[in-house]
């Protein structure tokens, strides 16, 4: 089933699960989380989760874990090598995707590197629709190049649209044309596009993408990790797909592709990574740089309760009930705050609710971070902590110059199964409050930059007391204490 019908008023989004065990929150008032934010050099990255009210940071390692995922753990079998727990989950995650080969990894990031290690040459190019941050990482790292190939109305922030993540053929065969098939590392296609707002890919279009690829002996990679939310799309919007089950429609996409990877951090509800592989040769391969980055081939990095754990969220993957929530609560919060005025990238799509901070601020220059100074201003109304995704995200030029990002947002993730509706009507309404007083936010520059990656551990500082004035006003309608 995917959405709960109503009798007598505009319907909901209705979570599908109850409350079990739950944690207390602390909402701080305003003027001490003024003092957190600049202790935490104004980078939300920094801040102690006990300061947050709404922690909308990530959806990476947050996701609540069901009673079966919970009671699996204690049956995990500890052993450092041959634990049985990897069997299970070996033949768990094969059975779905129909792959032959598993390779564990401690997350994400970790089956990038060792894709990256592969395959990628100094001069060699990766094919994307679009990049993630530690995907480009590892492939920069390398001397290797990433061309982004989305189609052009994937970066319209406003649309109706289905498949913003789809990626441009003409552009990819331009591509393979002008810089040879054997420049080219791999194609690697992203399933719920994390950085243009969580955006799904078709199934059409990975087909067609792949295809193209194959003609040319160039290998084929899906970055899994946000397949949940993509899958949920498919079934509701692609033509064709309604009577597929989410399994079914799973296996097809695990068809068209030569090496599938995944974060469990976000990709059955838990912690952990995983690289399936179709060739054996490619398998071996790559095993030497699990055994000498990750751990053991039956664990990699991973917990055996963790292992445990996913191998129930994997099968809660493939259930419609479970996977339709984030996407419904999304919806919701994006649709409500579209009607309110508030730019939001639409139609909503997985893992988070994004703002078009160029439209709501647009009076703060691109070099002093707009949708980095529209995070801090958000924690500061309401101890809500969102994700900056635009300049700051990106890295600096070889020149030293900026390089300014072709989409400027702010994310609010909807961690899976975690928040309820009132929680989301209250973040509905003050970044309502918030886009009212949008002129009080001011721009942020750095006082510590690192080289990498310097969003997760930069300092900044406000470029004028706006942080004070915007506090203030916030007082002057919520009270001192909120
Ligand atoms: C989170 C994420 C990664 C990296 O995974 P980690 O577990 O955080 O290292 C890679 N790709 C996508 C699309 C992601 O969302």
């Amino acid at each position: 089933m995917a959405e709960i019908k109503f009798y007598n008023r505009e319907p909901v989004p209705v979570e599908m699960h109850k409350v079990k065990i739950v944690q207390k929150l602390s909402l701080l008032p305003a003027r001490e989380r003024l003092n957190k934010l600049r202790e935490a050099g104004f980078n939300t990255f920094m801040l102690h989760n006990g300061d947050i009210f709404m922690d909308m940071l990530t959806d990476s390692g947050v996701n609540a874990m069901s009673d079966n995922m919970q009671s699996a753990m204690l049956r995990a079998d500890d052993a450092y090598a041959g634990s049985e727990t990897f069997y299970r989950m070996n033949e768990k995650l094969t059975g779905i995707f129909g792959m032959k080969y598993l390779l564990p990894t401690h997350q994400g990031r970790a089956c990038e590197h060792i894709i990256a290690q592969h395959f990628v040459k100094p001069g060699s190019c990766v094919i994307m629709n679009y990049h993630f941050t530690t995907s480009k990482a590892h492939v920069t790292r390398l001397g290797g190049r990433v061309e982004e190939l989305v189609k052009d109305e994937g970066l319209v922030v406003k649309s109706n649209l289905p498949f913003k993540g789809n990626i441009d053929l003409d552009k990819v065969k331009a591509c393979i044309e002008k810089e040879g098939a054997e420049n080219i590392a791999y194609m690697r296609l992203e399933a719920g596009t994390n950085l243009i707002g969580g955006q799904p890919i078709s199934y059409e279009n990975m087909k067609e993408a792949t295809d193209i690829a194959k003609q040319h002996g160039i290998v084929t990679v899906l970055d899994a990790s946000l397949l949940q939310d993509n899958l949920y799309f498919i079934k509701t919007r692609e033509a064709g797909m309604q009577d597929k089950s989410i399994r079914e429609i799973t296996r097809m996409i695990a068809d068209l592709f030569d090496i599938v990877y995944f974060s469990a951090r976000k990709f059955g509800f838990g912690r952990g990574g995983g690289i399936m592989v179709r060739d054996e040769e490619m398998f071996h391969a790559m095993e030497d740089y699990i055994t000498m980055f990750e751990g053991f081939l039956t664990y990699g990095g991973m917990s055996v309760k963790e292992m445990e754990a996913l191998i129930i969220g994997f099968e809660e993957t493939m259930d419609m009930d479970i996977i339709s929530q984030g996407p419904q609560f999304i919806n919701h919060c994006v649709t409500e705050l579209d009607k309110l005025g508030v730019p939001m990238v639409t139609p909503g799509g997985g893992l988070g609710a994004h703002i078009d901070a160029r439209q709501v601020v647009d009076h703060i220059p691109a070099e002093q971070y707009p949708a980095g100074s529209l995070v801090a201003a958000l924690y500061l109304c309401g101890g809500i902590r969102g994700m900056e995704r635009g300049t700051l995200s990106e890295e600096r030029n070889p020149d030293g110059t900026e390089h300014i990002a072709s989409v400027e947002m702010v994310r609010l993730a909807f961690p899976r199964r975690v928040f309820t509706l009132s929680q989301t009507e209250y973040v509905i309404d003050r970044v309502k409050w918030l886009y009212d007083h949008r002129h009080l936010i001011g721009g942020l520059k750095f006082v510590h930059e690192p080289k990498t990656l310097r969003f997760f551990t930069g300092k900044l500082e406000a470029v004028s007391d706006w942080p004070e004035k915007l506090v203030e006003a916030y007082i002057a309608d919520f009270g001192e204490d909120q």
